[in-house]
C-alpha cells in the first residue's frame, strides 16, 4: 500500500473547519477532527453544545453551513443523506410499528439486489448477534425498550455500513438496562470493527465506551482524548468539571508557588505570572488520609483538616472536610472503608490529608 492509502486507512472520517448557523445563532464553530477506521468516538457535552448538530451534519440530515467532511477519502460534504454510507440509531428507536422485528431489520436490505434467501439468512444472523433470535415475528410494541433498541441496532448494521452513528441510543432506557446494553453495544462494535460515533451527555457512558472522547461546549471542541487523558489531564476547567467530580479551591500564584492556607502545593503549574488568580482542582478520590505521625507542619501538599460530616455510600465514605487553610471552601474526599477503620475516622476527627502532586490540577483564571 502507498503512503496515501495508509493515511486514508488511518483517518476514515475527516472533518475540517465545520460551521453551522441557525439564523444568527452559531451552533458549530470551526470544528475539525479525524476518526480512525474502527474507532469508537463519543461526542460528549452539556445540552445545547452542538453534538447532535455535528452528528446530523455527518449524516447529511442537516447539512453544515461551511466546511468539509471526507469519509474513506471521498468528499461527502454535499452528498444527500441517501447517498452516504452509514447506519444510524436514534434515542427513540424509530422502528416501524407495523412491521415485525425481522422485517424491521430486513428493511435496508430489501432495497439491495440481495436474493430473498440471503436476506433471510442475514436477518437470522443479525438477530442472534443482538440476542433476539426468538423475537423475529414479534412487533416492536411487544418488546421492552432495551429489546427495541437492539432491533434498531441490528437494522443499522444490516447493510454493513462504513460508519455507525448513534444518537443518545441508551438515554431512554432505565439505568440497569442502560449499563447492560452499553457493554453489549461496545462488544458488538469491537467484534464488527465498525467505525462508530455516539452522541451522549452521560459522562460515564462516554468514559466506559469510547476509544476517544470529543468534549464539546458552546459549539466548539474543548478537548479530544482517550477517557483517561480527559479524566486525568483535562485541558480546561470546563472539562475537569464536566467529567468526574471535582473540588475547586480558589487561590493565587505567589512567590513562585500556589498555596492553600500555609500549605505549598507542589504540582505542575502552567506558566503563571506572580499574583495571578488560579483555580486548584482535586478529585475526591485522589485525596489521601494520613494518620498520626504525618503532621502537616510545613510539608508541601499536606493539609490539616477536621471531618465536618460523613456519608456512607456503600462501597466508600464521602467525607466533608474543613480546614483553617480553606476558609469557607468545602473539601470533599472519598475514603475507603479500610482507611476509615485503620485511621479510626469519624465526624469530628482531626487528620492530615495529602493532595498528591501528580493529581492536583491548577488552572489560570
Ligand atoms: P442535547 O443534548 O440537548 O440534544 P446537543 O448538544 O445535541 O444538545 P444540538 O441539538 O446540537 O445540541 O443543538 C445545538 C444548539 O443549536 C442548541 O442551542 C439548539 O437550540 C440549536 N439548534 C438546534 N437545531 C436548531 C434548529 N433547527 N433551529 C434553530 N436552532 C437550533
Amino acid at each position: 500500500t502507498t503512503a496515501q492509502d495508509q493515511a486514508v486507512a488511518q483517518d476514515y472520517l475527516k472533518i475540517a473547519d465545520l460551521w453551522k448557523s441557525y439564523g444568527d445563532f452559531v451552533a458549530l464553530k470551526n470544528v475539525s477532527l479525524c476518526v480512525e477506521r474502527g474507532e469508537f468516538l463519543c461526542f460528549l457535552g452539556p445540552s445545547g453544545c452542538g453534538k447532535t448538530t455535528l452528528l446530523r451534519a455527518i449524516a447529511g440530515l442537516d447539512p453544515q453551513s461551511r466546511g468539509s467532511i471526507l469519509q474513506g477519502g471521498r468528499d461527502i460534504s454535499n452528498l444527500p443523506a441517501s447517498q452516504r454510507d452509514y447506519g444510524i440509531v436514534f434515542q427513540s428507536y424509530a422502528l416501524f410499528p407495523n412491521l415485525t422485528v425481522a422485517r424491521n431489520i430486513a428493511f435496508g436490505l430489501e432495497n439491495t439486489r440481495l436474493p430473498r434467501a440471503e436476506i433471510a439468512a442475514r436477518v437470522t444472523e443479525l438477530l442472534s448477534l443482538v440476542g433476539l433470535h426468538d423475537k423475529a415475528d414479534k412487533y416492536p410494541a411487544q418488546l421492552s425498550g432495551g429489546q427495541q433498541q437492539r432491533v434498531a441496532l441490528a437494522r443499522a448494521i444490516a447493510i454493513n455500513p462504513g460508519l455507525l452513528l448513534l444518537d443518545e441510543p441508551l438515554s431512554a432506557l432505565d439505568a440497569k438496562v442502560r449499563v447492560h446494553l452499553r457493554h453489549e453495544m461496545k462488544e458488538l462494535q469491537r467484534k464488527l470493527g465498525v467505525t462508530t460515533i455516539m452522541v451522549t451527555h452521560d459522562q460515564e457512558e462516554a468514559l466506559s465506551m469510547a476509544d476517544r472522547i470529543v468534549v464539546m461546549n458552546h459549539g466548539v471542541i474543548e478537548q479530544i482524548g482517550t477517557p483517561t487523558e480527559i479524566y486525568r489531564h483535562p485541558a480546561s476547567l470546563f472539562v475537569a468539571d464536566f467529567i468526574g467530580e471535582t473540588n475547586r479551591i480558589p487561590s493565587r500564584f505567589e512567590g513562585g508557588a500556589v498555596r492553600i492556607g500555609n500549605t505549598v502545593l507542589e504540582t505542575r503549574v502552567p506558566g503563571l505570572s506572580d499574583g495571578q488568580k488560579v483555580m486548584v482542582v482535586v478529585r475526591p478520590e485522589d485525596i489521601l488520609p494520613h494518620g498520626p505521625g504525618h503532621e502537616a507542619q510545613a510539608r508541601p501538599n499536606h493539609l490539616p483538616v477536621r471531618i465536618a460530616a460523613t456519608e456512607f455510600l456503600g462501597s466508600f465514605w464521602r467525607v466533608h472536610l474543613c480546614s483553617a487553610g480553606l476558609g469557607s471552601v468545602p473539601l470533599i474526599a472519598n475514603f475507603s472503608m479500610n482507611a476509615m477503620r485503620r485511621l479510626d475516622l469519624a465526624q469530628g476527627s482531626d487528620l492530615t490529608v495529602e493532595l498528591p502532586a501528580e493529581r492536583v490540577l491548577v488552572f489560570a483564571q
